[in-house]
């Protein structure tokens, strides 16, 4: 069994939520930049494509690797990447609640608020100005 076996097997199981934050994950290869953006309500601005970094769906070794633990169907579940790459020594129990902690005070990428009327306004204040084409003959 190849290993996207693996992760298109456990994508499936969990409905493409995190393990840890119960974000929705994607992949890349069924949901390539723009699908994913519009899915995620992400703006197609430029740059804009990078927070789906974070939501790329990766197979979690409940026992580490480092533990030992293998890529066998008992020990892996379904992890956004950042929770997956955040983890350290963590226990499975601790990082989920630490991770949950992350998004209820949208500090964590994937559980950001909704952008606002007022944010999206401020952002545009921020960028460069047009300048209108002189009208001067
Ligand atoms: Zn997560």
């Amino acid at each position: 069994m190849s290993f996207n076996k693996n992760l298109d097997r456990l994508f499936d199981a969990a409905a493409g939520v995190c393990c840890y934050c119960g974000c929705g994950t994607y992949m890349v290869r069924r949901e390539p930049g723009p699908d994913a953006m519009r899915r995620f309500g992400i703006p197609e601005v430029p740059g804009s494509a990078r927070v789906l970094a974070y939501r790329l769906a990766s197979i979690e070794r409940i026992v580490r690797h480092v533990d030992g633990g293998t890529y066998a169907a008992d020990n892996i579940a379904l992890a956004c990447a950042f929770c997956n790459s955040h983890r350290g020594d963590a226990s499975p129990e601790d990082h989920r609640a630490a991770m949950v902690a992350l998004a209820a005070s949208s500090l964590h990428p994937n559980h950001q608020a909704e952008p606002t009327p007022e944010r999206l306004f401020r952002r545009a204040k921020r960028a460069p100005a047009i300048t209108a084409p002189s009208l001067a003959a």
